[in-house]
């Protein structure tokens, strides 16, 4: 039998992910080496404390806190550690000196990926990042490969572990938000600052990245219009739930024809109602999910864990068993597809569909005179329906109206808000929200 080559991997960072996949790169050794045509030598694990406690059991003399000169001598780099610096400076020195990288950093691809597909090009290395959306689940390989003759015109994502637990946790429980977020603090699946994940951050990072591959056009943190689930109410949750909707932080990437008629692409993160059907519905707990539009295709959803040390190592490994190969068997790496030029579409130039939730005074010709000035702005209703409340105290009568609105601009619906706020009818308005999969 012929003697197999030796790669050797550098691995950066051994916390939650890296532990696990420094273990899998040990324990299944011959496995990988008889899937890649060559021995994935672990030559060394980069750190900032050598002896702190690790998930898994390691040989010590892996350890250095010398990344730059692990990373020199590497045919293969894992960047694990997370953060923009020193990660990009380690991945950049990593390109120039001829290595393929792995990294799940979402950040950092969010902040500066063009750099680093750039350097990757003109080295002629390949550069992946698998684990940097959606954990385990394979969606940027399906993405890129197996969907590259069709043409993707929609991405819905559950795409953030934390914000999907809380929100269902609202919804089967009846929580509050902070309430469900401290129960999502006991459990693990929240970090004692939230504020990334609660504020729509860690899912915009993931949106810009399936937005890229989608649309085979780069964008980045700027181009995604971000609004978290702090301001998501038991009540809004509620009343959407009375409605037939659930309500997902949803990771959203569409091509959309604007107001002015032009062709762009539209890229937002938002809490947003989707019927109780729809397959994104079904996404329970601390789970992830992408759902995808294609021409030819149709619909396609992408399930599983979105987090956790070793669901994300299973991504990695793909991604360095795959990089491997191409070493191997030589060839070009595969870069980035041709880069476009889709415009990033603000979103005041989006078309959805919203619900609006009031409070109005319960007067025959209420629902009339809404109606007339929804019409007025433009905006079409598709759903409306009352309930009325009697208060115990004062005996006073008072209806909940609940409108889905047909596809309408921001612009529109917001004046169309602002002139309903301004009715004597109206007590108030008790929710606003964008409205997916009617
Ligand atoms: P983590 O548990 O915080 O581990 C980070 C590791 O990097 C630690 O071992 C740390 O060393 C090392 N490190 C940090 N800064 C360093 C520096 N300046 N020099 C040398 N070593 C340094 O992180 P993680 O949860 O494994 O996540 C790693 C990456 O995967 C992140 O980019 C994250 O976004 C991404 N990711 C994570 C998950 C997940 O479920 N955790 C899912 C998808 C993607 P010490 O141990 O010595 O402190």
């Amino acid at each position: 039998m012929t003697e197999l080559r030796t790669l050797k991997v550098a691995l950066l960072g051994c916390g939650n992910v890296g532990a696990q996949v420094a273990r899998i790169l040990i324990d299944d050794a011959d496995a990988l080496a008889a899937r890649t045509g060559a021995r994935l030598e672990l030559a060394g694990i980069a750190v900032r404390t050598i002896d702190a406690p690790r998930d898994v059991e390691l040989p010590r003399e892996l350890f250095t806190t010398d990344a730059d000169t692990l990373v020199k001598d590497a045919d293969l780099v894992i960047e694990l550690m997370g953060g923009i610096e020193p990660a990009r400076t380690l991945i950049l020195s990593a390109i120039e000196n001829g290595a393929c990288v792995v990294t799940g950093n979402k950040a950092l691809l969010a902040q500066d990926g063009p750099t680093l597909y750039e350097a990757a090009d003109k080295a002629g290395v390949q550069l992946s990042y698998e684990a940097a959306v959606a954990g385990a689940i394979p969606i940027l390989r399906p993405i890129r490969d197996s969907l590259s003759g069709d043409h993707i015109t929609r991405v819905l994502g559950i795409v953030n572990g934390t914000t999907n637990f809380i929100l269902d946790q609202m919804d089967t429980t009846g929580a509050q938000f902070e309430d469900a977020l401290a129960e999502a603090q006991r459990l693990g699946y929240a970090e004692a600052d939230p504020t990334a994940d609660v504020g729509g951050l860690d899912a915009a990072a993931k949106a810009a990245i399936l937005a890229s591959l989608s649309f085979h056009t780069r964008f980045d943190l700027e181009n995604v219009h971000c609004e978290g689930i702090t301001g998501v109410s038991a009540a809004d949750i509620a009343a959407a739930k009375d409605a037939g909707f659930v309500i997902k932080l949803l990771a959203i990437a569409e091509k959309l024809t604007a107001t002015d008629g032009s062709e762009g692409v539209s890229v937002r993160v938002h809490p947003t109602l989707l019927p109780r059907e729809h397959p994104l519905a079904a996404v329970h707990g601390a789970f992830n999910a992408v759902f995808i539009e294609a021409e030819n295709a149709g619909e396609l959803m992408f399930y599983g864990q979105g987090a956790g040390g070793t669901p994300t190592a299973s991504a990695v490994l793909g991604d360095l068993v795959s990089a491997a190969r191409r070493i191997v068997l030589g060839g070009p790496a595969q870069t980035e597809t041709a880069i476009g030029q889709v415009p990033a579409l603000p979103i005041d130039a989006v078309n959805t569909s919203y619900y609006i939730g009031l409070d109005v005074a319960d007067q025959p010709g209420v629902l009339a005179k809404i109606a007339q000035l929804f019409a007025e702005h433009g905006v079409s209703i598709e759903i409306m329906r009352q309930t009325i409340h009697r208060d115990a105290d004062s005996n006073v009568e008072s209806a909940e109206l609940r409108i889905v609105t047909h596809r309408a601009t921001e612009a529109a619906l917001a004046a169309t808000v602002q002139a309903v706020k301004g009715l004597d009818v109206i007590n108030s308005v008790t929710s606003v929200l964008r409205v997916e999969g009617v």
